[in-house]
């Protein structure tokens, strides 16, 4: 990718290759739709940009996790439908409501809040409700349930709510053997029973994440809620990488070269100079670091590509820069070197820096700070 002239470092995203994705996505989950996951900024990709490529690419829905960012993209003239699941307490529900965002709910007191602000706005407000059906975290759970439908089956009597769809979410859907996929979609079956049987007009039934996308398709029901995969990367690293789906990763990071410098034997190179060159060599210094969310833990592990060839991180990951030992390489101030992006092209993956970090590619991608210019091509 072209540098921006702007800053030191960026990060490249293709937007053709998220809508790419999406139509992929789309033919693994045959009949039902595909809402694209758009929270965290678009896993660090970019939300309004990217969320207009994953409708181009097919998605008709957009999922984020906070109010937020539903409103952003309603702000950008964004009319799909949008499904927001986190909430706290103080949430202004009133704003989702007026501007006709699915707001899901897991508890009593989220739904009695959204049925006030809709009474308030004098509309009906758009509620999908979330059941805990083994990840043990948000979603009614246990005898919770039974009791969140019959408060909906209430406030839909009084015209406060409709309840247009009920979704769960897998606990270990990057491991379909795993006993806890099957029991999940047990109890999601059941869940929605209990819903048609409390006559909501369900329009959507869903619980696949990218993992369950790709690898589970009797759990796709009426919709499909890939993140990770939209993004061109694999959730499932042991079935291998992302081509293996036909997905493209969309995002590279990469920088420019500040200062390339020829240093003897036995210098030693960034904080505590926990690398220590064995012989003359070229150290190149390259303006990223952890404030731009490149992992400190991949000191001295994480990948870099630079003239077609591999390195590795030498030493310490500053918070503005890292230094590369490229031994007798040519490389010059303003070169450019690719910490990660299309692994297909011979590039370091996300995948390749989340081992080198002890983390995973989603964290690599989302945790890329707004200090990086977004470039889309
Ligand atoms: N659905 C919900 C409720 C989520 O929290 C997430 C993300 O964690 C997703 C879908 C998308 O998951 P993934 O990125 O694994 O596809």
């Amino acid at each position: 990718p072209k540098q921006s002239s702007a800053a030191p470092a960026q990060i490249t995203v293709d937007l053709d290759a998220i809508a790419h994705n999406v139509s992929v996505l789309q033919s693994l989950a045959g009949d039902a739709v595909v809402m694209a996951v758009v929270k965290g900024d678009a896993y660090g990709h970019g939300l309004v940009p990217s969320a207009r490529a994953a409708l181009r690419g097919g998605a008709r829905w957009l999922g984020v996790a906070q109010l937020a960012e539903a409103i952003a993209l309603r702000d950008a003239g964004i009319t799909a439908p949008l499904l927001t699941w986190l909430h706290a307490p103080g949430v202004d529900f009133g704003a989702a409501v007026r501007r006709q965002i699915d707001i899901g709910v897991p508890a009593i007191w989220e739904l009695d809040a959204v049925a006030a602000a809709a009474r308030e706005a004098g509309e009906t407000a758009r509620v999908q409700l979330k059941i805990d059906t083994g990840l043990g975290r948000n979603g009614a759970y246990g005898p919770d349930w039974p009791k969140l439908v019959d408060a909906a089956q209430r406030h839909v009597a009084d015209g406060s709510i409709s309840v247009t769809g009920v979704f769960t979410h897998f606990a270990f859907a990057d491991a379909p053997h795993h006993p806890t996929v099957q029991a999940q979609q047990a109890k999601f079956a059941d869940a929605v029973a209990d819903c048609e049987r409390a006559g909501f007009a369900l329009e959507v039934r869903h619980m696949s994440n990218s993992a369950a996308t790709l690898t589970t398709p009797e759990a796709a029901w009426d919709m499909v809620r890939p993140g990770l995969a939209v993004y061109g990367l694999s959730p499932v690293p042991d079935i291998g990488d992302p081509a293996h789906f036909g997905l493209v990763p969309a995002m590279t990071m990469s920088a420019e070269v500040t200062v390339a410098k020829r240093v003897p034997a036995g210098q030693g190179v960034s904080y505590a100079h926990t690398y220590v060159t064995d012989r003359e060599t070229t150290l190149i210094d390259v303006p990223c670091g952890y404030a731009d969310g490149v992992p400190r833990s991949a000191s001295s592990r994480g990948p870099v590509q630079i003239g077609g060839q591999r390195f590795t991180v030498a030493g310490r990951v500053c918070m503005d820069q890292l230094v590369v030992d490229v031994g007798d390489l040519a490389v010059q101030a303003g070169d450019e070197v690719v910490l990660f992006g299309d692994g297909t092209k011979g590039l370091p993956t996300a995948q390749d820096w989340a081992d080198a970090a002890g983390t995973i590619s989603y964290e690599i991608v989302t945790r890329m700070s707004s200090r990086l210019p977004r470039v889309y091509i």
